[in-house]
């Protein structure tokens, strides 16, 4: 099993997997995050340290190749984007690209700056999935709809660097977090990217924090 960050969300099936055999792969920054108290401020929660059998059996810190039944599996860590554990997963017979949540897929994305992540490290995140990717090239997304491809990865990176703009230019001007949001600097992506989890203020709020 590929954990493809540290997140709950990507990674509580870790002992129950493990437990009927499976080792768990990971970069080695999710190793950390699951074994020690961690913070997220934006979710104002505490995660505790996961049992034994929850913990990456394997780590890498840069890149990892796997085979398995004849598939070649290239693991690589992106440095901080989403948090600072995320890896991408490719699937190079199939031209599949498993991206993890550096691409929610037509909806406003979370970005956890408490466990290394940032808005520069998302769009360069973005940037090296694209020239990743043919137009052929399967992409899969941490959340959004399922399955995606180049062309709705290329339409949220240019969201995703359109709004850091908007949003540097208020924070340059001297505008709280809370005048920011206020300003609406996402008005012209809400009614596209703005109806799941995370909402424009929100996201507002995330892209200011890091940029
Ligand atoms: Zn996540």
């Amino acid at each position: 099993m590929i954990n493809t960050h540290w997140h709950f969300d990507h990674s509580d099936g870790n002992e129950w997997l493990h437990s009927i055999g499976a080792e768990i792969i990971a970069h080695e920054n999710t190793r950390k995050h699951l074994s020690e108290v961690q913070r997220v401020e934006d979710w104002d929660y505490n995660f505790l340290p996961q049992p034994k059998g929850a913990i990456p059996t394997e780590v890498f810190a840069k890149e990892h190749r796997l085979e398995l039944s004849g598939s070649s599996i290239g693991l690589r860590h992106y440095g901080p984007a989403h948090t600072d554990s995320d890896i991408s997963v490719t699937f190079a017979e199939a031209n599949v690209l498993h991206v993890g949540d550096t691409f929610w897929n037509g909806v406003y994305p979370f970005i956890d700056h408490s466990t290394g992540g940032n808005i520069d490290g998302m769009i360069a995140a973005c940037d090296a999935n694209i020239a990743a990717a043919t137009n052929d090239t399967i992409i899969i997304p941490g959340h959004g709809k399922p399955v995606s491809n180049k062309a709705e990865l290329t339409e949220f990176r240019d969201m995703l660097v359109a709004i850091r703009e908007n949003v540097a230019k208020l924070k340059a001007q001297g505008r709280s977090r809370d005048e920011t949001v206020v300003a609406k600097p996402t008005a012209a992506y809400d009614a596209k990217f703005g109806n799941f989890v995370i909402d424009p203020g929100f996201f507002t709020r995330l892209v200011y924090e890091t940029v």
